[in-house]
């Protein structure tokens, strides 16, 4: 099963990709993860991409297509996979599609998180995120036990460069700009999904899992 988990930031991507993960036992592949690890390893690939990830800005394209023609090919991922924030513009939906197309193993379904922005606003500058095994936080709603640390693996939680308002208004105005048109993309080859996104965790899952297997 190859999926492309679409929403806006906050929409909830991160984390009903680690549900699907299990569910399917196919691997998540995150672009951001991706470049923030090699940002934090201070390669010059994650340098490079951190002047325009602080800004709230797209990392270039054939940056990130670069990354997940590499990843695809690994072995983890034979069987499926979901693409988790990416592609974010129709040329990397163009570049995914040829790549794809090339080996004969389409993508397979687009759901898609449907959020409202002002809720979007208030879940994402409230986020605390784990560097160390990706799980997510809210000061408000999911506080972990012990404020600032990690309930999974006991690692300091960060607020990311980009959740900070006024990065988060610019990932908004991007995702309206760029990334909304992908979603056309696959509207127009009949891949896409809807799911509400809205509510409890568990119950959105739900939606998702009947509308991937539909
Ligand atoms: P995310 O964790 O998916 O919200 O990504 C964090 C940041 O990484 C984004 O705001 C972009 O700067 C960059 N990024 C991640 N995926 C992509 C992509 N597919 N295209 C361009 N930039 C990306």
């Amino acid at each position: 099963m190859r999926l492309i988990l679409f929403g806006p930031p906050g929409a909830g991507k991160g984390t009903q990709a680690a549900r699907l993960v299990e569910s399917f036992q196919i691997p998540q592949i995150s672009t951001g993860d991706i470049l923030r690890e090699s940002k934090a390893a201070k390669t010059p690939m994650g340098m490079e991409a951190a002047r325009y990830m602080d800004a709230g800005k797209l990392v270039p394209d054939d940056v990130v297509v670069g990354i997940v023609e590499e990843r695809i090919k690994k072995p983890d991922a034979e069987k499926g996979y979901i693409l988790d924030g990416f592609p974010r513009t129709v040329p990397q939906a163009e570049a995914l599609e040829a790549m794809l197309e090339k080996n004969g193993t389409p993508i397979d379904k687009v759901p898609s998180l449907e959020v409202p922005e002002d809720i979007l606003v208030g879940r994402l500058s409230g986020r605390r995120s784990c560097p160390s095994c990706k799980a997510a936080f809210h000061v408000e709603f999911a506080a972990p036990t012990q404020e600032g640390i990690c309930d999974k693996c006991s690692s300091s939680l960060v607020h990311r460069d980009d959740d900070l308002p006024d990065a988060v208004r610019e990932r908004l105005r991007t995702f309206e700009d760029q990334t909304a048109p992908v979603k056309e993309f696959y509207e127009a080859r009949g891949k896409l999904v809807r799911v509400d996104g809205v509510g409890d965790v568990n119950d959105v899952f739900e939606r998702l899992s009947k509308a991937v297997k539909s």
